[in-house]
C-alpha cells in the first residue's frame, strides 16, 4: 500500500502554487458552473413559467439565495465538528445532483423539491472547499493570497460559462435545432446534474492527495458511536428538505429563520471567544466588522441575479459592441469575466503599491470597494437617458457598469476571504469562514427585499418601469456611497483592533 502524504509534505511545495489546488479549483469551478447558471434562470423562470409578479420572483430569488449561504454556514460547522471536509464535499455534490435531476424532469412541478436539494448540497460543498484552500498553506505563507486569488479565477470561470449556457439553452439562443421548445428549461436544469457529476468526479480523484486535509476529526477514533453522528447528519440534511421547501416557499418563514440565525451565530462566537486573549478577540471584532459591513455591499451587488437580471430581460437592446447577444447572457457573465481579467493584475497593483509603502490596508480596501459600487449604481441609474427609440436602453452602458461593480468586488470579496483565515485563530476558523458567507446570505436576503422594494407595478409602461428601476439604483448608490465613507473614517480604529495584520 502506498504510504499516505502528510501535511507537512502537502505545505512544503517548492512550486508557486501547491499541486493540490488545481483540483480544487476544476471542482470549485464546476460548482460555480451549477451555481451561477441556476442563479441566472431562476428569477427568469419563476417570472415566466412560474407566471410570479417580478415581486413575488425578486422576494422568492432573495430567499432562496439566503438559504444557500446560511446553509454554508450549517455545513461548515457540521464539516468542523463531524463529518470533515471531504465526506462534507461528497455528501453535498451528491445532494446537489439529485436537486438538479429533479428539475430536469420536471422543472414546474419539482421546483421547489430541486432547488431546496441544491441548498443544501451547496451548503455542504461551498464553503469547504474553501476552508481545504486554506489547509494547504502553512501558517504566515505569504503565497496564500495568490492561492485565493487563482481559486477566485476559478470560481468566475465556471460562473461565466454557467451563466453563459444555462439561459442561453433554456431561452433557446443555443442548440434550439437540437432541443424542442419545451424541453429547453429541462435541458437547462439537465445540464447541472451532468457538470454536477464532473465536479463530483474531479474531487474524488484529487481527494488522495489531499492526505490528511478534510478527514473526519472522528477518522482515528475508536468510538463506534461517532460513526451514528455521520449517520444522523445524513438523514438530518434529508430530513431538513421537505422544511426548507415550505421555508422557501413562504418566504415569510425565510424572514423569520433570518431573524434567528444571525444572532444565534453571534452568540455562539461570543461563548467560543470566552477562552482567547485580549488581542485575540479584538481581532475577531474586526473581522465582525468586515462581516457586517459586507452585508450592505452583497445586497446591492446581488442584484445581479433579480432585479437586474428582469431588468436586462425586458429593457436593453441585444447590441453589444455591435453584436447581438442576449442581455441576460451579459448579465450573467460580464461580472465573472471581468474577474477572470481583472483579478490577477489588481492582485499585482497591491503588491507594486505595497512595494512603495502605499498599499491601503483592508478596511480601505472595502471602503473603495463600496466607492466602486456606487458608481456602478449611478451608472444603472443614467441608464434611463439611453432610452432609444424601440424603448430599450443601451446594452454597452450596462456591460460598463458591470465592469465598475466587478473593480468594487475585487476590492472587497477575495480581501475578505484571506483575512478571514489571517484573523481567526485556528479554533474557530471554520466558524468564522462560516459567518463571512452568512453575511452574504444576509445580503441576498436584504438584495431580495431591496429588489421587490424596486420592482414597478405590472400595470405600468415599459417607460414607467425603467424609471423605477433606475430610480432604485440611485438609492443604492447612495447607500454604497455613504457605507464606503463610513467605512474610510473608521479605518484607523479598525485597524488597531487588528494589531498588525494587513
Ligand atoms: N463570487 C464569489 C463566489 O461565488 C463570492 C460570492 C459571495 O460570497 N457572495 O464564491
Amino acid at each position: 500500500m502506498s504510504k499516505q502524504i502528510t501535511l507537512e509534505e502537502i505545505q512544503d511545495f517548492k512550486t508557486a502554487y501547491p499541486k493540490q489546488l488545481y483540483g480544487l479549483f476544476f471542482s470549485e469551478m464546476w460548482e460555480r458552473f451549477c451555481f451561477y447558471g441556476m442563479r441566472g434562470m431562476l428569477t427568469i423562470f419563476m417570472a415566466s413559467q412560474l407566471a410570479m409578479s417580478d415581486k413575488d420572483a425578486n422576494l422568492q430569488y432573495g430567499a432562496t439565495q439566503a438559504w444557500v449561504y446560511a446553509f454554508t454556514f450549517i455545513g461548515g460547522l457540521f464539516a468542523d465538528k463531524i463529518l470533515g471536509f471531504k465526506k462534507s464535499l461528497l455528501w453535498g455534490g451528491l445532494m446537489m445532483i439529485v436537486g438538479s435531476l429533479f428539475l430536469s424532469i420536471d422543472p414546474k412541478s419539482f421546483f421547489f423539491w430541486g432547488i431546496s436539494f441544491l441548498i443544501v448540497g451547496t451548503g455542504f460543498f461551498k464553503p469547504n472547499i474553501s476552508s481545504m484552500v486554506g489547509k494547504l498553506y502553512k501558517e504566515g505563507d505569504s503565497r496564500r493570497d495568490a492561492g485565493f486569488s487563482l481559486f477566485y479565477a476559478g470560481i468566475n470561470i465556471g460562473a461565466t460559462l454557467g451563466g453563459i449556457l444555462m439561459i442561453g439553452i433554456a431561452k433557446g439562443a443555443i442548440l434550439s435545432n437540437y432541443i424542442p421548445e419545451h424541453l429547453r428549461w429541462n435541458a437547462a436544469f439537465c445540464l447541472v446534474a451532468v457538470v454536477m457529476i464532473i465536479s463530483l468526479m474531479t474531487f474524488i480523484f484529487t481527494q488522495k492527495s489531499l492526505g490528511p486535509i478534510g478527514i473526519s476529526p472522528f477518522a482515528t477514533s475508536e468510538n463506534k458511536i461517532t460513526k451514528w453522528y455521520e449517520y444522523i447528519v445524513y438523514f438530518g440534511s434529508l430530513a431538513s428538505i421537505p422544511i426548507i421547501m415550505v421555508m422557501v416557499a413562504n418566504t415569510h418563514y425565510t424572514d423569520i429563520f433570518m431573524y434567528i440565525i444571525g444572532p444565534f451565530s453571534l452568540l455562539y462566537l461570543f461563548y467560543e471567544m470566552r477562552n482567547f486573549t485580549k488581542i485575540e478577540n479584538q481581532k475577531l471584532i474586526a473581522a465582525l466588522c468586515f462581516i457586517l459591513f459586507s452585508v450592505i455591499f452583497w445586497a446591492i451587488f446581488e442584484q445581479a441575479g433579480g432585479s437586474l437580471s428582469l431588468f436586462a430581460d425586458k429593457y436593453l437592446s441585444q447590441n453589444l459592441l455591435g453584436l447581438s447577444v442576449l442581455p441576460t447572457q451579459v448579465n450573467n457573465s460580464a461580472n465573472s469575466i471581468f474577474v477572470i481579467i481583472f483579478a490577477a493584475p489588481i492582485g499585482l497593483l497591491w503588491v507594486w503599491l505595497s512595494k512603495r509603502k502605499m498599499e491601503p490596508n483592508a478596511v480601505v480596501k472595502f471602503g473603495l470597494g463600496f466607492l466602486f459600487l456606487g458608481l456602478a449604481n449611478l451608472i444603472y441609474f443614467s441608464l434611463r437617458y439611453f432610452v432609444g427609440a424601440d424603448g430599450l436602453s443601451s446594452l454597452n452602458i450596462f456591460a460598463f457598469a458591470y465592469f465598475i461593480v466587478t473593480m468594487g468586488e475585487l476590492c472587497l470579496s477575495p480581501i475578505g476571504l484571506s483575512i478571514m483565515t489571517k484573523l481567526a485563530p485556528t479554533k474557530v476558523q471554520g466558524l468564522m469562514m462560516g459567518m463571512w458567507f452568512l453575511a452574504s446570505a444576509y445580503g441576498q436576503y436584504v438584495a431580495g427585499l431591496f429588489g421587490a422594494s424596486i420592482s414597478p407595478d405590472e400595470s405600468a409602461s415599459i417607460l414607467e418601469k425603467i424609471n423605477t428601476y433606475t430610480a432604485g439604483y440611485k438609492q443604492f448608490a447612495w447607500y454604497a456611497i455613504i457605507a464606503g465613507i463610513v467605512l474610510i473614517v473608521i479605518s484607523p480604529l479598525i485597524k488597531k483592533l487588528m494589531h498588525g495584520v494587513k
